[in-house]
């Protein structure tokens, strides 16, 4: 099941507010103040009576949504400090949603500004809220269109027919979800505030267009490892290409590079190095929960490719003589996929190969931080590893000898330790770009998926979405 965070890409106009129900928290922090935008019998608004819940007193289903809101409002309002008025214009209405697959909850900022006094860059884009931070002043409110700085809607079918069925949302404050199935909305919305309040960029990332022609402030710390420049700096084509750079896009504020290295800790890797044409490359890989787990010595060998190694079905069944030549004393190269790694792993095992490199069948790189199933009457010895379907095009141009070594490296920075931002091969506007990179370890309240098991103290050493928000102002 898929658990989809999601956000506005677009600074976006007006909506009507109906029945405006404002909440105020307290001082000596920022103030987020609610506007719940709900017609009257649903979302904020619905009165189906409920059970306390985690510390929740709320009596009916639409005040424990409330107070779970400002519950998390708070969190925030600590964190940020300051004296800042934050509207919020939420409510709970349909997503996008299939039975197995759905978004949870998206936010933005109502508005974006630039050119305003105290912006640290120009011709810069700042998200309304940040805007208003910087400026010392309600910068809409000046303009004589006083608007919410942030909309947050919520799926409101989440676990009815045809939507995340199964699911449902949990209005508990004590961060205890009771089983896998419950969707902490404290946690989930604490993330959509967090793009709210800036944690995007603005631009198309499928296109790399610029919002009305102009970067916005997260383009002056996004840096591509490959090419070494930042956003700001490029143009549609690189910044389109760039996007879907996985494993290269990277943040540079310094905030979240300090951040980093006192929050990702080390990760069992199975790194493959050889030799391209630009020097020695390392392709990322997975450790197998199944065979030896080889340490810093290493397996070094040429590689062999399965004839058929394209196909998804390769090494499933018993080699043919011809493959189990292509594969003896090498290091077999297989595509995932037809069957379980350990039956290719068997196979490959009994033709003589010394080691794995499994390559994945998805855009996504999915080797960390462990693959496969162990099956002890399977016998496997040797050592496996698995690589991205990108790297694994990239193993096929280069050199036919190849070492894996295990390293140890954290989880979701990129080789100059900085923290990776999301960018997987095929791009998935909304989420691409404007979160950390899934391979982050531990896993962040700013990755795109809902994990269940972030930290929702915002700051270093638990988490890094107060870090990157520092770096861009706040
Ligand atoms: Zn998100």
């Amino acid at each position: 099941m898929n658990k989809l965070l999601s956000h506005f890409t677009k600074a976006s106009a007006a909506i009507a507010l109906a029945g405006s129900l404002a909440f105020t928290l307290q001082a000596n922090a920022a103030t987020f103040k609610v506007i719940n935008t709900d017609d009257p019998g649903v979302g904020f608004n619905d009165k189906t009576p409920a059970a306390p819940v985690g510390l929740n007193p709320g009596k009916t289903v639409g005040e424990q949504r409330l107070i779970a809101l400002n519950f998390l409002g708070g969190i925030w309002a600590k964190a940020l400090g300051g004296n800042d008025v934050i509207e919020v214009a939420a409510s709970f209405a349909p997503q996008e949603c299939s039975a197995t697959n759905g978004v949870l909850a998206s936010a933005g900022p109502f508005s974006a500004f630039r050119d305003f006094d105290n912006a640290r860059f120009a011709k810069t884009w700042y998200a309304g809220a940040l805007a208003n931070r910087l400026a010392k002043t309600d910068l809409d409110a000046a303009s004589g269109q006083p608007l919410p700085e942030i909309g947050v809607t919520s799926n409101g079918n989440l676990g009815k027919p045809g939507c995340l069925e199964g699911l449902s949302w949990y209005y508990g404050l004590d961060d205890k979800v009771p089983n896998e199935n419950s969707i902490d909305y404290v946690k989930t919305i604490l993330h959509e505030y967090g793009h709210g309040l800036g944690f995007l960029s603005f631009a198309d990332d499928a296109t790399g267009e610029q919002f009305d022609g102009l970067p916005d402030i997260w383009q002056h710390y996004m840096v591509d490892g490959k090419s070494g420049k930042l956003w700001v700096n490029m143009n549609n084509a690189e910044r389109k290409a760039s996007a879907v750079n996985n494993q290269f896009l990277a943040w540079t504020g310094f905030q979240s590079f300090i951040g980093a290295q006192q929050t990702l800790t080390n990760v069992d890797t199975l790194d493959v190095f050889f030799f391209d044409k630009s020097g020695i490359a390392l392709l990322p890989g997975g450790t197998a929960n199944f065979g030896a787990k080889e340490g810093r010595r290493g397996v070094t060998d040429s590689l062999g490719f399965l004839e058929d190694a394209r196909a998804p079905g390769a090494a499933c069944a018993a080699l043919t003589s011809t493959q189990a030549a292509s594969v003896r004393g090498r290091i077999a190269v297989i595509n995932r996929g037809g069957c379980a790694f350990t039956d290719k792993a068997k196979n490959a095992q009994a033709a003589g190969a010394s080691a794995i490199i499994f390559i994945n069948n998805t855009p996504l790189f999915a080797g960390r931080p462990a693959f496969g199933v162990d099956d002890p009457a399977a016998g496997i010895t040797i050592v496996s590893t698995l690589i991205s379907q990108q790297d694994g095009a990239r193993l096929r141009e280069g050199t036919r000898f190849a070492s894996i070594f295990e390293t140890k490296r954290p989880g979701g920075m990129d080789l100059f330790r900085r923290p990776l931002l999301y960018a997987p091969t095929a791009v998935q506007p909304g989420s691409s770009v404007s979160h950390w990179d899934i391979t982050a370890t531990p896993n962040l309240l700013m990755e795109p998926n809902a994990n269940g098991d972030e930290s929702t103290a915002l700051r270093a050493p638990k988490d890094l979405t107060l870090p990157l928000l520092k770096d861009i102002g706040w």
